[in-house]
């Protein structure tokens, strides 16, 4: 089978993907992949904890510098390995559990109840129990809560350890919107009203504030730990001490090698849509951008894949926010003695996982473009972004180039037309040969396990994690907790 119709008369830009030092070692011994693939089947996750110790750290350094009590919860909805929450408790900091059996593996696993904290969106009977029986401290959300809490609490004799998540800041005039929490607006009366009367004080211990922001702005950030400090104080005028602002996730990372790569991506694809020159994405895709009458609208509904305030910086940035009086968060945190908590889930991830496929077979579609298809499928590595953008690395059996370089759409293992794992047309070198091994890099947060799905009785992806010292591959114990 040739390939020549599908060689590359156009330009796809790349997006060279941050790569890790051991993922490099690790990509130089391919045959330790095959064996694990042999025994555990295709896709493949692979962890290495390394640079989740290093992420953490680059947040518990800024905290020091600032001088703030702080504690730092990993956000374990972003992936379901066990290893991270070991990691977490052997390296002292905590875990943000959102689910009943997040939070049951979290205590099983040994992580003390105070560095746990429950935040799912719809707590049901036998998590509040189980959050209240071990004193972990529960993020409410509603008054039906607390009344549940305040059963549950008088039921097991146990004192619940309680925070509030508050929500609809103003910023610059608008009202930022969530479904969660209890309005800032209202938050005073409610919480003064909750924790009013001996009863209530016996049942449940008011500990802190919590908010967690869509999208990533520091600056609205900023602005909610300050509403949230002025709350902190009216509080304190009716004897309820908040030890901690929590401020949730969202805190950015970065994905990509160059900023010029990004630019140059998004000029190709609105030429692209245009119909200025030929597609570069699964059905010429907009990804946010389309023609409205003639003219290019949207814009890239993407994460920034590249941005050049990851991490410590935007941290830096959200404890630098002043209010109207000058002052800045860190400033008023450090005055009011308060613990700043935070519950990041990608950023802390960032650089440790890859997801590794086998490739199935290659063809043509009805339009003339390579597919190459993998033993995979779309809920294995999906973005609830528009597309995931950074460039798969092929291991080739054979490295020799006899076809290529070629543009090349991957096909996943689901039935439906839409199984094409990135909507990008990727530049590849060499045709991929049945048997190669795709690499797709930096899945562990979210991507990788946040949408995985059993449809056709599919068996989920093996978790792996590999430790570079010692050169090999173990699994993850999630698999015992099934
Ligand atoms: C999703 C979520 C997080 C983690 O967000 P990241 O973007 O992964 O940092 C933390 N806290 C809450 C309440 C969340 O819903």
């Amino acid at each position: 089978m040739t390939f020549r119709h599908s060689k590359i008369r156009d330009f796809l830009p790349p997006l060279e993907a941050i790569r890790d030092p051991w993922i490099d070692t690790l990509l130089e011994n391919p045959a330790l992949i095959r064996r694990q693939m042999e025994e555990h089947g295709s896709p493949l996750n692979i962890h290495c904890l390394m640079p989740f110790a290093r992420n953490y750290q680059e947040y518990a350094s800024v905290f020091a510098a600032h001088q703030l009590r702080h504690l730092v919860l990993f956000a374990r909805k972003a992936n379901k390995s066990t290893a991270f929450v070991r990691a977490a408790a052997s390296l002292g900091f905590g875990v943000d559990t959102a689910s009943f059996r997040e939070l049951q593996q979290c205590l099983q696993l040994g992580v003390e109840p105070e560095k746990l904290v429950f935040t799912a969106a719809i707590k049901d009977q036998r998590s509040l129990r189980l959050a209240i029986a071990n004193g972990v401290l529960i993020i409410l959300d509603n008054r039906d809560e607390w009344e549940q809490v305040r059963t549950i609490a008088r039921d097991l004799g146990v004192k619940a350890q309680l925070g509030i998540r508050i929500s609809g800041f103003e910023v610059d005039g608008e009202k930022l919107y969530s479904r969660f929490g209890f309005d800032i607006e209202e938050a005073y009366r409610e919480i003064t009203t909750m924790f009013a009367g001996e009863e209530n004080r016996q049942l449940a211990e008011f500990r802190g504030l919590h908010f967690h922001l869509d999208g990533y702005s520091t600056r609205q950030r900023g602005i909610a730990l300050h509403g949230a400090m002025d709350l902190a104080i009216q509080l304190k005028a009716k004897d309820l001490q908040t030890d901690f602002v929590d401020i949730g996730g969202g805190f950015l990372m970065n994905y990509l090698a160059e900023k010029s790569q990004f630019e140059q991506f998004e000029f190709e694809l609105k030429s692209a849509v245009r119909g200025e020159r030929p597609p570069l994405t699964f059905k010429n895709d907009g990804l946010g951008y389309e023609m409205v009458e003639g003219q290019l609208q949207g814009s890239l509904r993407v994460y920034p894949y590249f941005n050049q305030r990851p991490r410590a910086i935007f941290l830096e940035e959200v404890l630098g926010v002043s209010n109207e009086a000058g002052k800045t968060v860190s400033d008023r945190a450090r005055s009011l003695d308060l613990e700043i908590r935070m519950e990041p889930g990608r950023s802390l991830l960032d650089q440790t996982g890859i997801t590794v496929a086998r490739v199935a077979h290659r063809k043509k579609d009805s339009r003339g473009d390579l597919l190459v298809g993998l033993e995979m499928n779309m809920t294995q590595m999906h973005s609830s972004s528009a597309d995931f953008l950074l460039d798969p690395i092929v291991l080739h059996q054979h490295p020799e180039k006899k076809e290529g370089p070629v543009g090349a759409f991957f096909t996943g293992a689901y039935c439906l037309e839409r199984d094409v794992l990135l909507k990008r047309k990727i530049h590849l070198e060499q045709v991929p040969a049945v048997g190669d091994l795709v690499v797709f890099l930096n899945t562990a947060g979210y991507m990788m396990h946040f949408f995985e799905s059993e449809a056709h009785l599919f068996e989920l992806a093996a978790n792996l994690v590999f430790d570079p010292k010692s050169q090999r591959i173990s699994p993850d114990e999630t698999a015992s907790f099934a």
